[in-house]
């Protein structure tokens, strides 16, 4: 996509009903507070970025400047920024610090829902960044928008990781399942999972406009709530098995994945 094209571009939640006519702004998908809680080479200042899937088409290797940490997406105004969106990560921030610096913080049911509004909110800007393979449709962004909850059909996943190579890390799937079977789903991806990881924290979004539910060992599930307290403790996430969780989808349904991922250059 051009240069003017994004900048062209209208709010990703600018057909929700009360919302005017906008146009977007860069939104950032690590927030900016996080960085200094991350131990980050600052040193390496590009990193690459996998669209699609080999040999598929649309599949690329971008190379970018900066990190993947200082990736701004085009997608929302400055009114949903500034509004909303701000109040869910100044709601996530305090927990989120304490678990990237390895608290081992009891997790209760609002400390569940804040990052899992997180999560949501950071899968769908995530999502924008390649409008070829968005799988979130626009009724759950004007669902999202009107609600600023965690959505149907989705399920969110919290763990702890120890590794050096997911921190700082944004890896997202979509896919296409059943597609002849599909409901009314205005994006040609009808199926997604995101992989979030920063400091001690992985978090993993799954959404489908086919509902489904499983279980991921290792992990707790933030989202649909479950009844109690957690507290993690132990890490489960790590460099030999973080692609595989991020990637969950296809081993519960068995699909291959169209890819787009972030990913620091060593
Ligand atoms: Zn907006």
């Amino acid at each position: 996509m051009q240069e003017e094209e994004q900048q062209a571009r209208q709010c990703l939640f600018a057909t929700a009903p009360g919302h005017k006519p906008a146009r977007s702004s860069g939104e950032h998908l690590f927030p900016k507070w996080m960085r200094k809680h991350l131990k980050l080479d600052l040193r390496q200042n590009s990193h690459e970025q996998v669209l699609g899937r080999p040999g598929q088409p649309g599949y690329e290797i971008r190379r970018r400047t900066g990190l993947t940490i200082h990736r701004k997406i085009n997608c929302a105004c400055r009114s949903c920024n500034s509004g909303w969106m701000n109040r869910i990560e100044n709601e996530a921030q305090p927990v989120l610090t304490a678990l990237i610096a390895g608290k081992a913080l009891p997790l209760d049911a609002a400390k569940q829902l804040a990052i899992a509004k997180w999560v949501t909110l950071k899968t769908i800007v995530g999502d924008q960044d390649h409008l070829e393979t968005t799988a979130i449709s626009a009724r759950e962004c004007e669902q999202f928008f009107a609600t600023a909850m965690p959505l149907d059909n989705w399920q969110i996943f919290i763990g702890l990781y120890e590794g050096t190579e997911w921190n700082a890390r944004f890896d997202h799937f979509p896919y296409v399942l059943n597609a002849s079977q599909q409901p009314s789903h205005d994006r040609r991806y009808n199926t997604q999972s995101t992989a979030i990881c920063f400091g001690r924290v992985f978090v993993l979004s799954c959404s489908s406009i086919f509902p489904f539910l499983f279980e991921i060992k290792g992990m707790e599930r933030l989202w649909p709530p479950t009844a109690g307290t957690v507290t993690l403790s132990t890490a489960t996430i790590n460099d030999g098995n973080a692609l595989a969780t991020a990637k969950i989808i296809e081993e519960v349904v068995g699909v291959a994945a169209s890819r787009n991922t972030a990913v620091a250059k060593k």
